[in-house]
């Protein structure tokens, strides 16, 4: 569990201010979702944690250590996509394993590891198909196996089940609940829908125009929003 703090961390392409000085201070274990209309910077927040995209401005740490500078190899985060973006020729098996390969460890290891995330994410009966022969919330199950399995220290997820339908979304929902309910893994989670939000979040991060409106705890969101913007955001229906 590591704690994860943003100060002033902000984001222009060319001219375009797409975040303004961010601050947010992400508790060990906690379950951080940034919540806010398309458009607003969630992404581009979440990539910056990741070392995909690199900050104009402001400093990362995860714990005692400046991560700013660090490509995303180095900083022990894994990240699951909209899109699974799965390896389509290799199995479910070594889709989730490929990543602790490429770290050097041995096949044993591997197969160990990989039936222990199987069997967490209830999708052990699936390990020796491809890619196109599972529904889309087995994808994305696999697509969350592989990201787990590198037990990272911080667990990134951009609207990753905006690609499902109404049932599975409300399903994987509950598992991702559960999932962090037994790993306690610093998770920031990225999406613009509000029921998502309120079910997951330990606290959330409501997001418009590149600023943070509001952070507080689910309940303390909707029952006394910061201004106008949170009010309207929160209370429209999905
Ligand atoms: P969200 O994830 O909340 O929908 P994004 O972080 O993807 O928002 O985008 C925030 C803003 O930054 C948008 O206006 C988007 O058009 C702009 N943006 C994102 N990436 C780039 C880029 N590589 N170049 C220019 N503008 C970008
Ligand atoms: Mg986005």
């Amino acid at each position: 569990m590591q704690r994860v703090r943003l100060h002033e961390i902000a984001k222009r392409f060319g001219t375009t201010v797409v975040l303004e000085k961010i601050d947010l201070d992400i508790e060990p274990g906690e379950f951080l979702v940034l919540l806010g209309p398309s458009g607003c910077g969630k992404s581009t927040l979440l990539n910056i944690v990741a070392g995909l995209e690199e900050p104009s401005g402001g400093t990362l740490h995860f714990g005692d250590r400046d991560v700013t500078a660090l490509e995303p190899d180095q900083r022990d985060i894994a990240m699951v996509f909209q899109s699974y973006a799965l390896y389509p020729t290799m199995s479910v098996a070594r889709n989730i394993g490929f990543g602790l390969k490429m770290r050097g460890l041995d096949r044993a290891g591997i197969e160990a590891k990989v039936a222990d995330v199987a069997r967490l994410l209830q999708i052990e009966h699936l390990l020796d198909r491809k890619p196109s022969q599972l529904s889309g919330g087995q994808q994305q199950r696999v697509a969350i196996g592989r990201a787990l399995v590198r037990e990272p220290q911080v667990f990134l997820l951009d609207e990753p089940l905006s690609n499902l339908d109404a049932k599975l979304r409300a399903d994987m929902r509950v598992e991702l609940k559960r999932l962090h309910e037994r790993s306690r893994r610093t998770t920031l989670y990225v999406t613009h829908d509000q029921v998502e939000a309120m079910t997951l979040a330990s606290r959330i991060v409501v997001m418009n125009k590149g600023r943070v409106q509001q952070c507080d705890r689910p309940e303390l969101v909707y029952a006394k929003p910061a201004n106008r913007f949170v009010a309207g955001f929160v209370g429209a229906p999905t």
